[in-house]
């Protein structure tokens, strides 16, 4: 490839034009990993230019609720290998604005990598290029959000697409009760400083469901909150699958065992069965029940704060509220009702990272110009991770011999959760280990994503020896595992086509 870079020029329509080595839409935790391992690819100062709608860096963490945490050690979010520029614990939960300013850090030092055209409030129209010849480059036409900014066009020999789930800001539940208050985490502070004592109703029961009763509880623990969860979610417990200081010589296991030994017990049918076994050993929920897994990570601390300090946890959906004569009352969807204080502050956590309405996307297209990494063709169920290894893939000869799979994500949540996650953690405990016979060690040394870094060396080796010795068995267990998925729903799940 000829990594020569050109400078701006002017189109005939005044429409500026931008033309780089390689063109990143989306600055989210994927884009930024793509960009970090094109770094290894493309010489010192390629020109390369990063496309996002948001005025900054960080993607979905810009707008989410001001209260979020990271749930695992924030040592292992974050782009390539770039360590935080602190010294706090890896146990340290960061906060939203710690994410977004390690963000910008790791930012700052891809700026000193290329020579980086930053389009922040540009939305790129990505659906334009099907028409294009890739040998003379892809177009993208941006848009600028300010109408007193130019559009402009960046031409570039090669592109990533990494969207993310576009996940939409959570709005409040449209009920019918014009006695109580709906509200989302993000206008939460509002509605209770504006009513001291009214009773909150938390619906959901995920990650986000959890922050907020946990914030609220101790932060205002005199105030009533109560979980509506329908059929309830458990979570990794992170004091075994991230222990604390020296207790991680000895203490938990490395998530790559925990996936190894759930994923040999699923055979590619048995859902039930093998959630129920990952459940009972490895996660923890609100009173241990919970029939969903979204491979959050929670603390058995935070766990009892919420459970001893909830006014109620209600294994119901919620369908509406509406007002009686004795007052409002929430109504479910099994037909049931609950009375509730008027002034109750209902909110809405029920956002899911998966919503299975994007289009479906080739891999690599346009002539193997283009790499989307999207949830419709997921590598494994983090989309860094996926960006990270897609990109090495998508840059390097070696993709050859790396026969990984890719699953529909979307399609799948969409027909059967249980299926999603069984299918999720078996490839995420194939793939890695397809990776390691296909990439160098030096690309597995420098990703820094993985948090069974965390455990010490001699259990890292342990568990690397002893998957490399079964390896050949393990792989084709997955491999048939995930085929039979595949079969039964008729979604896509199977070795990446890159042709
Ligand atoms: C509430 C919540 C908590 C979470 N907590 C954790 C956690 O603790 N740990 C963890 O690992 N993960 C967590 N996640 C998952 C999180 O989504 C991922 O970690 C990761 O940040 C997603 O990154 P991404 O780059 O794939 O997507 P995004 O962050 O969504 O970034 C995609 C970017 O692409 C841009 N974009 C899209 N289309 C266009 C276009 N046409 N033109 C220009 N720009 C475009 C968007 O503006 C956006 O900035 C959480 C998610 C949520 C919703």
């Amino acid at each position: 490839m000829d990594d020569q870079s050109v400078g701006i020029v002017q189109a005939p329509t005044a429409t500026r034009i931008e033309s780089c080595d390689l063109c990143v839409v989306g600055a989210g935790l994927a884009g930024l990993n793509a960009l970090w391992v094109a770094t290894d690819y493309l010489p010192e100062g390629s020109k390369v230019a990063l496309i996002d709608r948001h005025p900054r860096c960080g993607g979905m963490w810009t707008e989410t609720y001001d209260f979020v945490r990271l749930h695992q050690p924030h040592p292992y979010f974050t782009v390539g290998d770039i360590p935080w520029d602190w010294n706090k614990p890896p146990e340290y939960l960061a906060t939203k604005p710690e994410i977004l300013r390690h963000l910008e850090y790791c930012l700052s030092v891809i700026r000193k990598k290329f020579s980086l055209v930053e389009l922040f409030g540009y939305d790129a129209d990505i659906e334009a290029n099907s028409d294009i010849n890739p040998r003379q480059g892809l177009r993208i036409p941006c848009s600028a959000l300010d109408p007193d900014r130019p559009n402009l066009t960046v031409e570039a020999r090669r592109v990533i697409v990494a969207r993310g789930n576009e996940v939409p800001i959570a709005t409040p539940l449209n009920l019918t009760s014009a006695a109580v208050t709906s509200a989302t985490p993000v206008d939460l502070q509002s509605h209770l400083q504006r009513d001291p004592s009214a009773p909150v109703f938390v619906i959901g029961s995920g990650k986000t469901g959890m922050d907020t009763a946990h914030q609220i509880i101790v932060s205002d623990p005199e105030r009533p909150v109560s979980i509506v969860g329908g059929r309830g979610t458990v979570f990794f417990d992170r004091n075994w699958v991230a222990p604390a200081g020296l207790e991680r010589w000895w203490k938990g296991k490395l998530t790559l065992k925990i996936f190894g030994d759930v994923a040999m017990r699923f055979d590619g049918t048995n859902y039930d069965e093998a959630f129920a076994y990952c459940r009972g050993k490895y996660t923890i929920g609100l009173d241990g029940s919970g029939e969903h897994c979204f491979f959050g990570y929670l603390s058995r601390q935070e766990c009892k704060t919420v459970e001893d300090g909830m006014a109620g946890k209600i294994d119901q959906y919620l369908d509406d509220v509406i007002d009686t004569d004795e007052g409002p009352a929430l109504v479910f969807r099994s037909g049931a009702m609950m009375p509730v204080p008027p002034g109750s502050i209902i909110v809405n956590c029920t956002g899911f990272l998966l919503r299975g309405d994007s289009p479906p996307i080739d891999r690599v297209s346009t002539g193997g110009a283009m790499l989307t990494i999207s949830s419709r063709g997921s590598l494994h169920f983090l989309s860094s991770v996926s960006a990270y290894f897609l990109t090495h893939l998508f840059f390097s000869e070696r993709r050859v011999n790396a026969p990984v799979y890719a699953i529909d994500t979307d399609a799948l949540f969409e027909l059967d959760r249980r299926a999603w996650f069984m299918a999720a953690i078996t490839q995420a405990f194939m793939n890695p280990l397809v990776l390691l016979n296909a990439l160098s060690m030096r690309t597995f040394d420098r990703c820094g994503l993985n948090t069974d870094r965390l455990f010490p060396l001699p259990r890292i080796v342990a568990t690397l020896a002893e998957v490399q010795l079964n390896r050949r068995h393990y792989v084709e267990h997955c491999r048939q595992s995930l085929d039979r998925i595949a079969q039964t729903y008729g979604v896509r799940c199977g070795e990446i086509d890159w042709s």
